[in-house]
C-alpha cells in the first residue's frame, strides 16, 4: 500500500498519549482514506490518539471491495525503515518489487517485505469478485532500519483451534504456535474467525499493549460492543481477555511491547528526523535511490514534498 491521502501529514509517534501501562478500553474511530484512484479503505493507524501498538505503526483495512467496480492498482512507490505485512481474506494481489520479487498473495498467506534502508514496490489486484484484506507496517528498530531490504512470502501460517475460534498466528507466538514471519521486535498478530457463536478467553502477555479491529461482523470485548469502524485499544497489563463473537465474525488482534523509539512517518517513509524524510522524498523523486520495479505498466508515484 501507499499513503495517497491528499493531505499528507507528518505523524510523530510521541505526539499522542503514551502506551497505557494499565488495561484500558479506548475506542479509536478509524478514518476513511483513498488509495489508488477511487478505492476507499479504513485507516486504523496511525491515529491522532494512538500512533503505534507495539512496533505496528500503520494499519489499513481494505474492502470488501467489489472489483467489478474498481481494482487495486498502486503504482511503484518506495518504503524505508519498515516492514509491510499483507494478509487477505478474499482476492489476490500481485506484488512486484525492486529486488525482482514477483509474488501473488492469496487468502491464508502472508507477504512480508522488509524495506530496510530502501526498497520500492507495486501492488495490483488480480481479477476476482471481491478483495478484502489488511496491510500493516512494522517500524524497524534503530539497529535494523538500515539493513538490506528483503521480501518473504509465507504460503501458510500456523493456526490453533480455541473453543470455536479458528486462529491464524500471523506474527509472533500464541498458544504454543509460532508464526514463521521474520520480525525484529516483540510483537504478535492474530486473525480470529468464529466457526460458531463463541464466548472465549484469550491469554495475553501483560508486557504487550494490544488492539483489536473487527474485519467482519461485530465483537464484544469485555462486554463492549465494537463495530467495523473501531479499533479498540487495550493498553498493557492484561493476562487475558473476554471476547464474544457471532458465527462468521472475523477480527484482527495486534500487540507488542511498547516501542520506545520516537518515529516520524511521512508518506511511505519511517524515519527518526525530518532531514531523513526530506532526503528520502528527493531521492525517490530524482530516481537516485530505492531501485526500480520492473514489469509494472505505468508511471511510478511521486513523493509529496514535506514542509518544515
Ligand atoms: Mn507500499
Amino acid at each position: 500500500m501507499s499513503d495517497l491521502i491528499k493531505k499528507t501529514e507528518l505523524s510523530d509517534s510521541k505526539d499522542c498519549p503514551c502506551a497505557s501501562a494499565q488495561p484500558i478500553l479506548k475506542r479509536l474511530i478509524t478514518r476513511e482514506a483513498k488509495i489508488g484512484e477511487d478505492l476507499t479503505i479504513r485507516r486504523a493507524l496511525p491515529h491522532q490518539e494512538r500512533r503505534m501498538i507495539g512496533a505496528w505503526c500503520f494499519f489499513d483495512h481494505f474492502g470488501p471491495l467489489n472489483l467489478k467496480a474498481s481494482g487495486l492498482n498502486i503504482a511503484p512507490h518506495p518504503h524505508m525503515g519498515l516492514q509491510t505485512f499483507t494478509w487477505t481474506l478474499h482476492g489476490e494481489i500481485l506484488h512486484r518489487d525492486s529486488l525482482g520479487s514477483e509474488q501473488v498473495i492469496k487468502p491464508g498467506q502472508v507477504n512480508l517485505m522488509n524495506s530496510g534502508a530502501g526498497i520500492s514496490h507495486s501492488e495490483e489486484s488480480l481479477p476476482d469478485s471481491i478483495l478484502h484484506g489488511v496491510q500493516l507496517w512494522i517500524a524497524l528498530p534503530d539497529s535494523k532500519r538500515f539493513m538490506d531490504p528483503d521480501f518473504n512470502h509465507y504460503a501458510t501460517v500456523p493456526y490453533v483451534l480455541h473453543d470455536h475460534l479458528f486462529i491464524h498466528i500471523l506474527a509472533g507466538e500464541f498458544l504454543g504456535q509460532q508464526s514463521p514471519a521474520k520480525i525484529y521486535s516483540p510483537l504478535m498478530g492474530l486473525e480470529i474467525y468464529a466457526q460458531e457463536d463463541t464466548e472465549s478467553v484469550l491469554p495475553l502477555n501483560p508486557k504487550f499493549e494490544y488492539g483489536i479491529l473487527p474485519l467482519v461482523g461485530e465483537i464484544e470485548v469485555e462486554g463492549e460492543l465494537i463495530d467495523l469502524t473501531t479499533l479498540l485499544y487495550l493498553g498493557c497489563g492484561r493476562k487475558e481477555l473476554n471476547i464474544k463473537l457471532k458465527k462468521g465474525a472475523r477480527i484482527l488482534v495486534i500487540g507488542g511491547e511498547p516501542f520506545q523509539e520516537e518515529i516520524l512517518i511521512w508518506w511511505n517513509f519511517v524515519a527518526r528526523s525530518e532531514d531523513e524524510l526530506i532526503k528520502a522524498v528527493d531521492d525517490w523523486n530524482n530516481h537516485t535511490r530505492f531501485g526500480e520495479v520492473h514489469g509494472y505498466q505505468g508511471e511510478p508515484l511521486t513523493a509529496p514534498q514535506m514542509k518544515r
